[in-house]
């Protein structure tokens, strides 16, 4: 376990490094940006030695893999966010552990995450899933919603006892306009997140960049990264 540490460690480091960077270079200050690990496929014990090295902030997409790890560091003080594809016959599990859902894409969503809030006692933030390459074909499964729809969901959200709105989250895309260019989605992203706090101004989170594309996500204003095989290792699979 002690290599494991040690490995975390040095990976956290250099992306710690890499973080600090492109804050100085954007002329930002490093307390805006949040570092959020994402820890799927990587067991609880890994789960155990990021909080151990101060690591607040974990994220999750598969409620089957997320429920029973988060049961297992229910002693750690961590925040716990989910940010994958999400069926509603999974939220009563999923309102359970997770203190924020960045993957809000429809109201039928936002109708079972508030029954489920309500019912389990909690206060869910919601992100709203942009995708900023609806329409193309080769988008397959991703989820998110068009840029037109976000400020309906956000109203939606609003209303919904047991969610409040707390910001927007996109993956850069791989086909459309914004394929190849990160840097401009995540400037599209930051001109919707500001229509977004003209009518919700506490929805001011903006989840976006990854190991590939942080820095291209802190320069855009990005206030949230999710990182993952930058922390803990390139997954054996696609998780
Ligand atoms: C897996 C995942 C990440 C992290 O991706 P890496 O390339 O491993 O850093 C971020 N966001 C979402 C939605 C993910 O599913």
């Amino acid at each position: 376990m002690t290599d494991r540490k040690d490995q975390l460690a040095e990976n956290l480091a250099r992306v710690e490094e890499r973080i600090s960077t492109a804050c100085a270079a954007a002329g930002r200050s490093r307390e805006e940006v949040t570092l959020i690990v994402v820890t799927k496929t990587y067991p609880a014990s890994d789960v155990r030695l990021l909080a151990e090295l101060g690591v607040r902030h974990v994220a999750e997409n598969r409620d089957q893999d997320a429920a029973p790890k988060a049961a297992q560091c229910s002693d750690l003080p961590l925040t716990w966010h989910f940010v994958g594809q999400l069926q509603t016959n999974k939220v009563r599990s999923v309102v359970n552990y997770a203190d924020m859902v960045h993957s809000i894409d429809r109201n039928r969503l936002v109708t079972a995450l508030s029954a489920a809030a309500v019912r389990a006692g909690r206060e869910l933030g919601c992100l709203i899933q942009v995708a900023l390459d609806a329409g193309t074909q080769e988008r397959g499964e991703r989820g998110g919603v068009a840029p037109g729809g976000v400020l309906a969901l956000a109203d939606a959200i609003a209303e919904a006892e047991g969610l409040r709105v707390a910001g927007l989250m996109t993956v850069a895309p791989l086909a459309g306009e914004f394929a190849g260019r990160p840097r401009a989605a995540f400037d599209r992203l930051m001109e919707i997140a500001t229509d977004l706090r003209a009518t919700h101004p506490a929805g001011n989170m903006v989840s976006a960049g990854m190991s590939a594309d942080l820095e291209d996500a802190i320069g855009a204003g990005a206030t949230h990264v999710r990182v993952g095989s930058a922390v803990l290792g390139v997954r054996p699979r696609l998780g």
